[in-house]
């Protein structure tokens, strides 16, 4: 697949399809989207909300989940709001997320079966994998928790605008979460 990729990355090259595209690195819209990398999202959650090429800065990750105060979440919000002028934060979490339900009692078996040995999987048992690996359940509570999470981290400035939603994984729809 990749191979056919780069091919197709040439044509698009000289061809100049990335003329309508072409744009500079600070978000127009001032606007920062955290969400998942769920691939019923990649065109359906820019097409739903509006969003062009330049509009916003799209941050991903299984769930669109703040899980530390030193996630890399947390740290592309900060380089956002601090060096790329955002001021509105949009948490966009979406109906049958495959982060909803996922567990480590899930994925265990499939790594002795890839290859993980059994003696790093205790190792990384005693670091708290299971957590880490975790689902978050119930996705209005997620939704609330990572909100809570930028809203109350200290090196978030208190001006800027959090809200978080759940989208349609189908139509689009948003919801907001209060
Ligand atoms: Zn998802």
């Amino acid at each position: 697949m990749i191979e056919e990729i780069l091919l197709y990355n040439k044509k698009f090259v000289a061809d100049k399809e990335y003329e309508p595209y072409v744009t500079d690195k600070y978000p127009s819209k001032k606007l920062a989207v955290l969400t998942c990398m769920d691939t019923r999202l990649t065109e359906l959650l820019p097409k739903a909300l509006g969003l062009r090429n330049g509009d916003a800065k799209i941050i991903k990750n299984a769930g669109g989940l703040v899980l530390s105060e030193t996630d890399s979440a947390i740290r592309s919000l900060l380089v956002a709001i601090y060096e790329l002028g955002v001021e509105e934060v949009m948490v966009v979490h979406h109906s049958t997320c495959g982060a909803c339900h996922m567990s480590y009692g899930d994925f265990r078996p499939h790594m002795l079966e890839r290859g993980v040995a059994e003696e790093t999987l205790a190792e990384w048992e005693t670091k708290g994998v299971e957590q880490w690996l975790e689902g978050f359940h119930d996705t209005e509570a997620s939704v609330r928790n990572t909100v809570s999470a930028i809203v109350t981290h200290p090196l978030v400035p208190k001006d800027v605008v959090v809200r978080g939603f759940i989208i349609d994984s189908v139509t689009g729809a948003l919801s907001e979460v209060k």
